[in-house]
């Protein structure tokens, strides 16, 4: 397991995604996304309700739980596509490693570093610095989050991450 968190290359793996994809412009869809990369997504009830989703890569399959809005799910399957990108090799070969996703703020410091590169994998590939330089001066953090698909709380982190407020 990896010490630091390598925060430069989950950032550039996520605008590569995007010009993969053609993204040009927001929301940022993750399932469409999934699609496009042959990954599953299943809306499913956990039996422990704080659990927003889980990645199975053998089958490359995403568990979102069904009782959760669409920001918050849209952001969980960033999330276990930040890992899938990022981390699929080495869960592969440490599948004991692989931590389920819970509810909890994306700011959250108790994460370990494979987490943390998966939330700014996450929050870079919905929220990406080129689409929110476009609109953060005009537009309201509701509005925002409306357009980006995401929480006001994520619009908020990754303004507070570009501009410093
Ligand atoms: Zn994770």
């Amino acid at each position: 397991m990896q010490t630091n968190p390598d925060y430069s290359a989950s950032k550039k793996r996520a605008s590569e995604i995007l010009e993969e994809a053609s993204i040009i412009q927001p929301p940022i869809i993750t399932q469409k996304l999934c699609e496009t990369y042959g990954i599953k997504v299943k809306f499913v009830i956990f039996t422990e309700d704080n659990i927003s989703g889980m990645m199975d890569f053998k089958s490359n399959t995403i568990y979102v739980n069904d009782q959760e809005g669409y920001a918050r799910n849209n952001f969980t399957i960033a999330h276990e596509l930040g890992h899938y990108f990022l981390h699929k090799d080495y869960y592969l070969k440490h599948p004991n490693e692989y931590e389920i996703l819970y509810r909890k703020p994306i700011s959250s410091a108790q994460n370990s570093p494979i987490e943390k590169e998966a939330n700014t994998f996450a929050a870079h590939l919905l929220v990406p610095k080129k689409f929110l330089d476009q609109y953060y001066e005009f537009a309201s953090i509701q509005s925002l989050a409306k357009l980006f698909a995401v929480s006001e709380e994520v619009i908020s982190y990754r303004l507070k991450n570009e501009y410093g407020f």
